[in-house]
């Protein structure tokens, strides 16, 4: 887990609640990514506002693929850190996304898309993949599941026994049967209250409930949730996730 914070982050600029004041490196959160290390290519999900600090914290060396869940700026602003990536692989990095997603990408960075501009100055080198149903990196096969992001459908990410479902309100009925079985799952839980784009901690409760996974970590936490305290009332194979916490999942 690379980030596990909201948009803003935790500590947000400027508040002094006691998440923020925190030292607890727990309740440091970036924005929320995650990556994916199979035998073979590394997949980073988003490329976040954070990427190039998470990439330096954990010692990431190699991303093979990106994937992305949405194009809110939290989760796409990062990109133009693969720069570094294409240099130390001397390859573009396939970029993998929904439609609206892959057309935001071509928008807010028209100058790593557009053919006039100069390309002495160092762009990214990416190629843009329309996700259209299951898709294989390596020896992962990834299914991507929609989700109810407000108003919006995103993709969640399932991969093999593991669920990555950052950034939702609610997983439409279509999409549990993509869920079955699932025995790791990372879920969106923002914070107490209800809040349009995100669940609540009580709803990603009843999701997990639900869903029946042995392990779950919730992500994309503000700062109303402390990590020590919010982990010590939840219930056994359900924790907050934080950043630089890693797990083994089966592909
Ligand atoms: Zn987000
Ligand atoms: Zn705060
Ligand atoms: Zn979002």
């Amino acid at each position: 887990m690379l980030g596990t914070g909201t948009s803003h982050g935790v500590p947000m600029i400027g508040c002094e609640c006691a998440t923020c004041l925190s030292t607890d490196p727990r309740d440091k959160r970036s924005r929320a990514s995650i990556l994916i290390q199979t035998d073979g290519p590394a997949v980073l999900v988003d490329t976040t506002t954070d990427l190039r600090m998470q990439a330096l914290a954990h010692g990431i060396k190699r991303v093979d693929a990106i994937v992305y869940t949405h194009s809110h700026a939290d989760h796409v602003m990062g990109l133009d850190e693969v720069r570094r990536f294409n240099v130390m692989q001397k390859s573009a990095i396939p970029c993998y996304g929904d439609a609206r997603t892959l057309a935001d990408l071509r928008r807010i960075y028209s100058y790593i898309f557009s053919p006039h501009t100069h390309r002495g100055g160092g762009i990214p080198q990416v190629v843009l993949a329309q996700i259209a149903g299951e898709f294989c990196i390596g020896p992962a096969t990834l299914v991507p599941v929609p989700l109810v992001h407000g108003a919006r459908t995103i993709f969640g990410y399932r991969i093999g026994s593991f669920a990555y479902l950052t950034d939702c309100s609610a997983i439409p009925d279509a999409s549990w049967p993509l869920l079955s079985g699932v025995r790791t799952v990372v879920l969106d839980a923002l914070r107490e209250r209800p809040h349009p784009t995100h669940m609540s901690l009580e709803q990603a409760l009843a999701t997990v409930a639900k869903l029946g996974p042995e392990r779950a970590f919730f992500t994309h936490m503000c700062h109303d949730l402390p990590h020590a305290a919010t982990c010590a009332r939840l219930p056994a194979g359900v924790e907050l996730a934080y950043d630089g916490l890693a797990f083994e999942i089966d592909l």
